[in-house]
């Protein structure tokens, strides 16, 4: 596969960039990161992408020295190093280098980034959905690698012929494994509050101003999983996907009751991308 890689300063394909094993992202999962998507030199939506992984990192206190500017700088590097047309870039600081010992003090934290390639194609509708008891910790909110709950449900969701679960937390809708999910109900959008019980997501933030553009009230509550069967349209958002509609949960055919609101937030946010890869061009 085409991919590239960087490690502490190091350039070459991904599977040639060795990590050591005192990188307490192995033995703890002590790391954050962010995913984006690029186009030759430039990263959509590249400013709230890295003021997240930088926000992350403080949040749980990793020590580094990296600037914005010098993130920019670096990912931008990458994304060209790599001669990758359309990629996929996942960026993650793990806090040290240390023996395997729980408390988590020094400093040397480890940056590593790879690249591989994406076909972001006009695909607005379909989704097939699973739910499943939100087992998550937390600290949701945070984008660390500590997805052992995601990664089960969303294997579980792939082995039922779907292509999300979305986790139900005390009877509420929180979000899916790998991206954030809204409801259309009477003609407003409807989504999760920003707490510690989700992502906040960045595309489900484009969302939201898709919708101020379009001048279609979004309001952020919880709401159940009735609900969700019952919603009008239901609208799953995230950076690699922008949004989507679902059609069917646990076998249940969902959505389908507005569909021109629905397809006209999907193109919007579609055609942000597609002008962002027309400036690229
Ligand atoms: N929620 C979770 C749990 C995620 O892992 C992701 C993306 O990976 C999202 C939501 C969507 O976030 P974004 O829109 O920033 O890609």
């Amino acid at each position: 596969m085409n991919s590239y890689a960087y490690y502490n300063g190091k350039f070459g394909k991904r599977d040639e960039i060795n990590i050591p094993l005192s990188d307490r992202s192995i033995f703890f999962g002590d790391a954050i990161y962010d995913a984006a998507i690029g186009s030759f030199d430039r990263i959509l939506w590249e400013d709230e992408h890295i003021e997240r992984f930088l926000s992350n990192a403080q949040k749980i206190g990793i020590n580094h020295s990296y600037t914005k500017r010098f993130l920019s700088d670096l990912l931008r590097e990458i994304g060209v190093k790599s001669m990758i047309k359309s990629y996929f870039i996942y960026f993650q600081l793990s806090r040290n280098s240390s023996n395997r010992t729980h408390s988590a003090n020094g400093c040397d934290s480890n940056l590593l980034i790879t690249v591989t390639p994406i076909k972001i194609t006009p695909h607005y509708s379909g989704l097939k959905m699973i739910t499943t008891d939100d087992k998550r910790y937390g600290f949701c909110n945070i984008k660390t690698v500590n997805l052992l709950p995601a990664v089960l449900s969303a294997t579980d969701a792939e082995n039922k012929g779907c292509d999300e679960a979305v986790f139900i937390k005390n009877g509420y809708v929180t979000e899916c494994t790998k991206s954030n999910i809204s409801i259309i109900k009477q003609g407003r959008v409807v989504s999760h509050p920003k707490t510690n019980d989700i992502l906040p997501g960045i595309a489900r933030e484009h969302l939201m101003l898709c919708c101020e553009s379009l001048g279609i009230e979004f309001e952020e509550r919880k709401f159940t999983k009735k609900d969700l069967i019952d919603a009008d349209e239901i609208l799953v958002t995230s950076t690699t996907k922008l949004c989507q509609c679902a059609e069917m949960i646990d076998g249940i055919s969902v959505g389908g009751k507005n569909p021109i609101l629905a397809r006209k937030i999907c193109e919007n946010m579609y055609d942000e991308y597609a002008d962002f890869c027309r400036i690229n061009e």
